[in-house]
Protein backbone atom coordinates (compact mmCIF):
# COMPACT_ATOMS: atom_id res chain seq x y z
CA UNK A 1 0.00 0.00 0.00
CA UNK A 2 1.65 3.47 -1.31
CA UNK A 3 0.27 5.41 1.22
CA UNK A 4 -0.30 5.07 5.32
CA UNK A 5 -3.90 5.12 6.31
CA UNK A 6 -4.93 6.73 9.34
CA UNK A 7 -7.21 4.36 11.47
CA UNK A 8 -10.78 6.30 12.19
CA UNK A 9 -10.22 9.01 9.97
CA UNK A 10 -13.10 8.94 7.22
CA UNK A 11 -11.12 10.61 4.54
CA UNK A 12 -8.30 7.70 4.97
CA UNK A 13 -11.38 5.57 3.83
CA UNK A 14 -12.74 7.20 1.66
CA UNK A 15 -9.20 7.33 -0.60
CA UNK A 16 -9.11 3.76 0.28
CA UNK A 17 -12.35 2.95 -1.26
CA UNK A 18 -13.80 1.81 2.10
CA UNK A 19 -16.49 4.08 2.45
CA UNK A 20 -18.07 5.60 -0.69
CA UNK A 21 -18.55 8.97 -1.75
CA UNK A 22 -19.23 10.67 -4.88
CA UNK A 23 -15.56 11.35 -6.23
CA UNK A 24 -15.31 13.84 -9.33
CA UNK A 25 -11.26 13.72 -9.63
CA UNK A 26 -8.18 11.37 -8.87
CA UNK A 27 -4.36 11.74 -9.88
CA UNK A 28 -1.44 9.71 -7.91
CA UNK A 29 -1.81 12.68 -4.88
CA UNK A 30 -4.83 14.00 -4.88
CA UNK A 31 -8.67 12.35 -5.00
CA UNK A 32 -11.19 15.08 -4.65
CA UNK A 33 -15.40 14.51 -3.73
CA UNK A 34 -18.33 15.99 -3.26
CA UNK A 35 -18.86 17.22 -0.03
CA UNK A 36 -21.54 15.33 1.70
CA UNK A 37 -23.18 18.66 3.08
CA UNK A 38 -22.89 21.19 0.26
CA UNK A 39 -22.83 24.67 1.51
CA UNK A 40 -22.82 25.87 -2.14
CA UNK A 41 -24.59 24.19 -5.33
CA UNK A 42 -21.37 22.89 -5.91
CA UNK A 43 -19.00 22.23 -2.87
CA UNK A 44 -16.00 19.62 -3.46
CA UNK A 45 -13.26 18.19 -1.29
CA UNK A 46 -10.12 18.15 -2.54
CA UNK A 47 -8.32 15.77 0.18
CA UNK A 48 -4.28 14.44 -0.04
CA UNK A 49 -4.25 10.61 -0.39
CA UNK A 50 -1.19 11.05 1.95
CA UNK A 51 -2.96 11.29 5.84
CA UNK A 52 -2.07 14.81 6.68
CA UNK A 53 -3.69 16.11 10.34
CA UNK A 54 -3.71 19.81 9.33
CA UNK A 55 -2.41 22.57 7.28
CA UNK A 56 0.07 23.03 10.29
CA UNK A 57 1.60 19.48 9.96
CA UNK A 58 2.89 19.98 6.15
CA UNK A 59 6.43 19.43 6.12
CA UNK A 60 8.49 22.03 4.70
CA UNK A 61 9.50 19.59 1.36
CA UNK A 62 6.00 18.60 0.80
CA UNK A 63 4.90 20.13 -2.77
CA UNK A 64 1.19 18.60 -2.03
CA UNK A 65 -0.28 22.00 -1.92
CA UNK A 66 0.50 22.52 -5.40
CA UNK A 67 -0.57 19.55 -6.27
CA UNK A 68 -3.87 20.80 -4.77
CA UNK A 69 -3.73 23.88 -7.29
CA UNK A 70 -3.37 22.12 -10.04
CA UNK A 71 -6.21 19.69 -9.03
CA UNK A 72 -8.74 22.71 -8.39
CA UNK A 73 -8.15 23.77 -11.91
CA UNK A 74 -8.83 20.69 -13.65
CA UNK A 75 -11.98 20.32 -11.44
CA UNK A 76 -12.82 24.08 -12.00
CA UNK A 77 -12.93 23.51 -15.57
CA UNK A 78 -14.58 20.38 -15.60
CA UNK A 79 -17.58 21.73 -13.14
CA UNK A 80 -17.70 24.45 -15.68
CA UNK A 81 -16.92 27.45 -13.25
CA UNK A 82 -12.99 28.22 -13.78
CA UNK A 83 -14.32 31.73 -15.40
CA UNK A 84 -17.50 31.92 -13.55
CA UNK A 85 -15.57 31.90 -10.44
CA UNK A 86 -15.09 29.56 -7.27
CA UNK A 87 -13.58 30.00 -3.53
CA UNK A 88 -10.54 27.70 -2.18
CA UNK A 89 -10.27 27.69 1.46
CA UNK A 90 -8.73 25.60 4.32
CA UNK A 91 -10.14 25.00 7.88
CA UNK A 92 -7.38 24.90 10.27
CA UNK A 93 -7.94 23.24 13.39
CA UNK A 94 -11.01 23.08 15.80
CA UNK A 95 -10.70 27.66 16.24
CA UNK A 96 -10.92 27.50 12.38
CA UNK A 97 -13.72 25.59 12.00
CA UNK A 98 -11.70 22.45 11.15
CA UNK A 99 -14.05 19.42 11.89
CA UNK A 100 -12.29 16.22 9.47
CA UNK A 101 -8.59 16.34 10.46
CA UNK A 102 -7.23 14.69 7.38
CA UNK A 103 -6.04 18.37 5.54
CA UNK A 104 -8.42 19.05 2.87
CA UNK A 105 -9.42 21.84 0.50
CA UNK A 106 -12.76 23.25 -0.01
CA UNK A 107 -13.73 24.25 -3.43
CA UNK A 108 -16.99 26.03 -3.40
CA UNK A 109 -18.78 27.49 -5.94
CA UNK A 110 -22.36 29.70 -6.44
CA UNK A 111 -21.46 30.44 -9.96
CA UNK A 112 -23.74 28.06 -11.61
CA UNK A 113 -26.36 28.67 -14.38
P1 LIG B 1 -13.98 20.95 7.76
O1 LIG B 1 -14.94 21.67 8.64
O2 LIG B 1 -13.20 19.89 8.52
O3 LIG B 1 -13.08 21.89 6.99
O4 LIG B 1 -14.84 20.25 6.64
C1 LIG B 1 -15.21 18.91 6.68
C2 LIG B 1 -16.23 18.71 5.58
O5 LIG B 1 -16.35 17.33 5.34
C3 LIG B 1 -17.63 19.23 5.91
O6 LIG B 1 -18.01 20.20 4.93
C4 LIG B 1 -18.50 17.98 5.88
O7 LIG B 1 -19.78 18.22 5.31
C5 LIG B 1 -17.69 17.03 5.05
N1 LIG B 1 -17.85 15.62 5.38
C6 LIG B 1 -17.81 15.07 6.63
N2 LIG B 1 -17.94 13.73 6.56
C7 LIG B 1 -18.07 13.43 5.24
C8 LIG B 1 -18.22 12.20 4.55
O8 LIG B 1 -18.28 11.11 5.11
N3 LIG B 1 -18.31 12.28 3.19
C9 LIG B 1 -18.25 13.46 2.52
N4 LIG B 1 -18.34 13.43 1.18
N5 LIG B 1 -18.09 14.65 3.15
C10 LIG B 1 -18.00 14.62 4.49
ZN1 LIG C 1 -6.70 10.47 6.96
Amino acid sequence: MKFMHEPDCIFCEIVAGKRSADIVYQDPEIVAFKDAKPAAPIHILIVPRKHIATLNDISPDDNILAAVGRAAQKIALDCGVAQKGYRLFINVNKGGGQVVFHLHVHLISKAID
